[in-house]
């Protein structure tokens, strides 16, 4: 495992991707959540989204959220927006980081925001200069990377395309989201290869859901290409809108736990980052999916129990 990178950047999605995706929770508890895990060492959140409130409700105390948090200053924490309007929200409250989404799919996107993806695509070039004008750095994000849940596989040229329209926008870096968890890592080598060739100087982020159990799996084949930007989730917070009951995003303990093992640095203090995914639990009031807040550490030890003790002989 010689070649894998020494260290990973770590962005924390659960505030945003996994609420989104589970019923509302009060404001005080987005707000527990975030600095929580604002004191887990983790130095990229994504704090929340700003979206019609008609659409997410669950993102629609925005503002709020982000007025009452205690912000960290190691933390970088960003907004995700689906046009410019979403944009010009973030950037008015305060946000130096943003990060605009489009779907690779034209069907997803129409569904999404309704408006073709070339037309999404005009408003992030719009959105991008808006950004730029007063500092702030924004990520593009391509959705959908992996398939659609209405158009099916998605091409590789067309994630390229994509991607490649936002790079000569001004991107200050791509992430491609496998909304719907249908990647695999013969997937995940195929794309990644593809945009490394194609884009060698562009800053690349990935997002896994678990929906279909590959999601770690999808983050080694990436790491074995020297990728080290990857979002999670606490908890494995969230889920999949086209698959009821499905996971979630990757989990970010499941994560923290995997590579640092593999002696792969996140920054990340693992007992601190599970016991925030209890608290989410608590919060959501749910069973969260991941396997490491239910197992611990695998140095977790039990206590012998007391019939076998002095049987050794
Ligand atoms: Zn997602």
């Amino acid at each position: 495992m010689s070649e894998l990178p020494a260290a990973i950047d770590v962005r924390e999605v659960g505030p945003r991707d996994g609420l989104q995706n589970e019923a509302p929770i009060p404001t005080e508890a987005k707000v527990e959540l975030l600095e929580g895990l604002s004191d887990t060492g983790v130095r990229r959140i994504e704090a929340v989204s700003f979206v019609r409130p008609s659409a997410i409700p669950q993102m629609a105390d925005a503002e709020q959220v982000w007025a009452s948090i205690r912000r960290r200053p190691h933390v970088s924490y960003s907004a995700l927006v689906p046009n410019l309007r979403g944009a010009s929200r973030a950037l008015a409250a305060g946000f130096a980081e943003i990060e605009a989404v489009v779907s690779a799919s034209d069907t997803h996107n129409r569904a999404n925001v309704n408006r073709s993806t070339a037309q999404s695509l005009d408003d992030i070039a719009a959105l991008l200069a808006a950004a730029h004008g007063i500092g702030a750095h924004c990520q593009v994000i391509v959705s959908t990377a992996w398939g659609c849940p209405y158009e099916g596989d998605v091409a590789i040229r067309r994630v390229l395309d994509v991607a490649g329209r936002a790079v000569a926008d001004g991107a200050d870096g791509v992430s491609f989201g496998d909304t719907t968890g249908m990647a695999t890592p013969g997937r995940v080598t195929a794309l990644v290869g593809a945009f490394r060739a194609a884009f060698p100087d562009t800053a690349l982020n990935l997002h896994f859901h678990n929906t279909r159990g590959t999601g770690l799996a999808n983050v080694l084949a990436a790491l074995q290409l020297g990728v080290t930007d990857f979002d999670a989730s606490v908890g494995g917070l969230g889920g999949c809108p086209y698959a009821p009951g499905a996971s979630g995003n990757i989990a970010t303990e499941e994560l923290v736990y995997m590579v640092e093992d593999m002696g792969v640095r996140t920054g990340i203090d693992l007992p601190a980052l599970i016991e925030v995914a209890a608290r989410a639990e608590r919060a959501v009031g749910h069973q969260l999916p991941s396997q490491v807040l239910r197992a611990g550490p695998r140095t977790r030890r039990s206590p012998l129990p007391a019939s076998l003790r002095g049987n050794r002989s």
